[in-house]
This record gives C-alpha cells, structure tokens and sequence, in this order.
C-alpha cells in the first residue's frame, strides 16, 4: 500500500542486501546511525555468502585488496577477544605450479619455499608434479556463519532493523530529497541508500536511476567430498597458480573448487555434478588423496567490476546513492576493513585504511 511521503526519513540509511557486505557495514553503522537492511530471501547470507571456501589470505589480491585483507583479520581479532568460541583459525595458504606461474602469483604475504618443503606441508601432493611453490602462512580459516551472525546480533542489539523477504523493487525521490523505496509492498524512506546486492548490485543501480557499473557475476563451484588418505585437518589450502584447482581439509571431508569463473547472470547458481567428476580427476591426478564420495556441491557467484576492485563509495551522479559491491573473490577477506571504509565515507570522516580512490565508483573504467 502506499503513503504519502513524509518530509523526514524512516531511516538515514537502508541497506540493500542480507550478505556479508550488506552486514558488515550495518554491524560497523549500527549504534551511531539509524539503519535499516532489506533483504530480499527469507533467510540471510542466502546467496553467495553461504557458499564461499572460507578463506582469508593477505597475500591473495591486488593491493588494495591486499591491505583491506590485513585491516579485516585486525578487526575480527579485536571482536573475537569477546566472544566465547574463535571466528578465525590459522591455516596457511599454499600455492604450487611452474616456476614462472608461482612467480607471478606470490606477493605481500607470500614467500617461496622448496618443493621439499611443500611436500612436507602437504605429504598428499605426488612428488615430480609441481616444480615450486610459495606459502602465506598469514592465511586463516573463518567461521563465516559465526561472523555474519555475530554482525546481526551487534546490529540488532543497537537498534538496527533487518527485514528479510523484501525484494526491493521501486524508488523514486521524495520532494524532499529523501529515496522512497518499494520492498514487497511495504515502503521506506531514507536519505541514503546503500547498494549492497552482490551479482544484482547493477540490477538494483538501475531501480534508483542509476548508471551500472559492468558488474559482471561468474560462476565458482565447490564440494565437500570424501577422500581415502585425508589431508592433515591442520594442512594447508592448496592452489594450482594457474587457478585450475583448490583444496583443503574440512572437518567434513576436503572441500574442493574446479576454481573456475565462468561468466553468468544474476541467478541462484547451480552446481554441474560433470564439473566435481572433472575436477576430482585432476586433484586425484596430482595427490594421493583418493577423492570419492562428494557429500555436498554447490556454486556461486563472485561478482567483479572490469577491473577486479570492488565498487565503494558514493555514485558521482546520484546523491544520496553509496555501492557496496564488486567484491570478487574477497569478500569475507575484505569485510571488516570495507566496512570501516564505508562507515568512514558515509560520516565524511577519514578511514584508517584509505582506499577510497582505488575503489571508488568514479574511477575510470566502469
Ligand atoms: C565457491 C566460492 C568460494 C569463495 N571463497 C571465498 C573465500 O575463501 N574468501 C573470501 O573472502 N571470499 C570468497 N568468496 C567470495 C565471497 O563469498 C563473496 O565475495 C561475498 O559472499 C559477497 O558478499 P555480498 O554480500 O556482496 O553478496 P551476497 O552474499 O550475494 O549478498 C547480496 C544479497 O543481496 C540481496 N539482494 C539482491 N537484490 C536485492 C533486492 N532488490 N532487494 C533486496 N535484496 C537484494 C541478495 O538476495 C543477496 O542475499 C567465494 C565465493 C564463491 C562462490
């Protein structure tokens, strides 16, 4: 139903978006401004954010990235310190192929070390099939369902309202300047309007009238699957430098990625069973893990701007208009510190990690 609308907004800021982004930036609002967060499935974190490796790596990433990463692993330590089980746990983060392959890859956090040595990390790799590799030993683990939960409860606790089953779906701007907006019927009005839809980020630029960014979502796919000589549960992840696979030990089995980015639309992605039969080939043709069984598949879209860097800060052309997307592949490792960036924008203040040039919608290229 619709009602007239009031000069002054419901909110300062709604949020469009119930996955690790939109969260994290409401966690980091919540208390000091007054926010609102649609979501358009019944349940959060229901796309792309429940189907991630959960990886954090400092070394993986183009600087800004990079530096994000290092500023988010700060920040989920400073909360962790008062919660009762820990969000992060280390697990370092190895990378093997060619010699020039592993060159172009490692850096930051990275260092080379001797095949002897990978080897000795990850006895299940078959000797002679890689001839280097470099190891982040910075790379952690995340419990991403621990941290997106503990985001809700902080926003929730701090007056902060999260409303799932909206699909936002209309807007226009108010006399007064505010952003009307329609989410299954019911209706908001805010000042600023956050852009936090993962693969439908250009989808929801374009309700507000503004110009999409070429975010582009592209498929990864991920399984769970049983394997006759497991890794060691505290091994490394493993990744081909030529990005053709991952792996790494889970509690439930190995979990294993084909690593692929194939272009899609903004969908509910579905895994292919003819990609996990492919992949596990290859895994088992260069370790002796001996995958089997798959217990669980899925896939997921990593959504990137042309040039890789997620899309942050206000649109140039549209006030009152924030993106919060693009983030790729890094989502999670980059949650915490773009959320500060965010918060810090969205304040006119200065963030401790300025990035803001580097991400902004502005630059050239969108
Ligand atoms: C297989 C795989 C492995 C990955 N591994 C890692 C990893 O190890 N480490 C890492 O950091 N990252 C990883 N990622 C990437 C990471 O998962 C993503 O970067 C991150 O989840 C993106 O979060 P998001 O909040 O932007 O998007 P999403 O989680 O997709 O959230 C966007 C939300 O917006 C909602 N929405 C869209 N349109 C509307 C609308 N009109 N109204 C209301 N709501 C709307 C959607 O329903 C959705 O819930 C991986 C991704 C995949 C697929």
């Amino acid at each position: 139903m619709r009602r007239p609308a009031p000069g002054a907004p419901d909110t300062p800021v709604l949020i469009i978006g119930g996955g690790i982004a939109g969260l994290s930036l409401a966690a980091e609002l919540a208390g000091r401004t007054g926010v609102v967060l649609l979501e358009a499935e019944e349940v959060l974190g229901y796309h792309t954010s429940s189907r991630s490796a959960r990886q954090l790596i400092p070394s993986y990433g183009p600087p800004p990235v990079q530096a994000l990463t290092i500023r988010t692993l700060a920040l989920i330590r400073e909360l962790e310190a008062n919660l009762p089980q820990p969000i992060l746990s280390p697990r370092g983060f190895l990378l093997v192929g060619d010699e020039e392959d592993v060159r172009d890859q490692a850096s930051g956090h990275m260092h080379p070390i001797t095949m002897a040595e990978a080897e000795g990390l990850a006895p299940e790799l078959e000797a002679g099939s890689f001839e280097a590799a470099g190891l982040d030993t910075t790379s952690v683990s995340c419990d991403t369902g621990l941290l997106m939960d503990w985001h809700r409860r902080r926003i929730e606790s701090r007056g902060g309202r999260i409303l799932t089953n909206r699909r936002v779906d209309a807007a226009e701007r108010t006399d007064a300047g505010n952003w009307l907006v329609s989410a299954a019927g019911e209706q908001f009005v805010a000042s600023t309007v956050v852009n936090a839809g993962g693969a439908w980020a250009d989808a929801v630029a374009t309700l507000f009238g503004v110009r999409p960014r070429r975010l582009q979502p592209y498929r990864r796919t991920a399984a769970i699957v049983e394997a006759a000589n497991p890794p060691a549960p505290d091994g490394p992840m493993v990744a081909s430098a030529l990005d053709t696979f991952y792996y790494r030990p889970d509690a439930e089995g190995v979990l294993i990625s084909p690593s692929e980015a194939v272009p899609s639309g903004a969908e509910d992605a579905r895994h292919r069973p003819e990609d996990i039969d492919a992949l596990k080939a290859l895994v088992n043709s260069v370790t002796s893990m001996g995958l089997g069984k798959v217990h669980r598949a899925w896939t997921g879209l990593r959504t990137e701007a042309p040039d890789g860097l997620p899309v942050v800060g206000f649109d140039d052309a549209v006030p009152g208009f924030f993106w919060l997307a693009g983030q790729g592949g890094y989502g999670f490792q980059t949650s915490s510190g773009i959320a500060e960036l965010a918060a810090a924008q969205l304040h006119g203040e200065r963030p401790p990690v300025d990035v803001a040039e580097a991400l902004s919608p502005a630059r050239g290229g969108l």
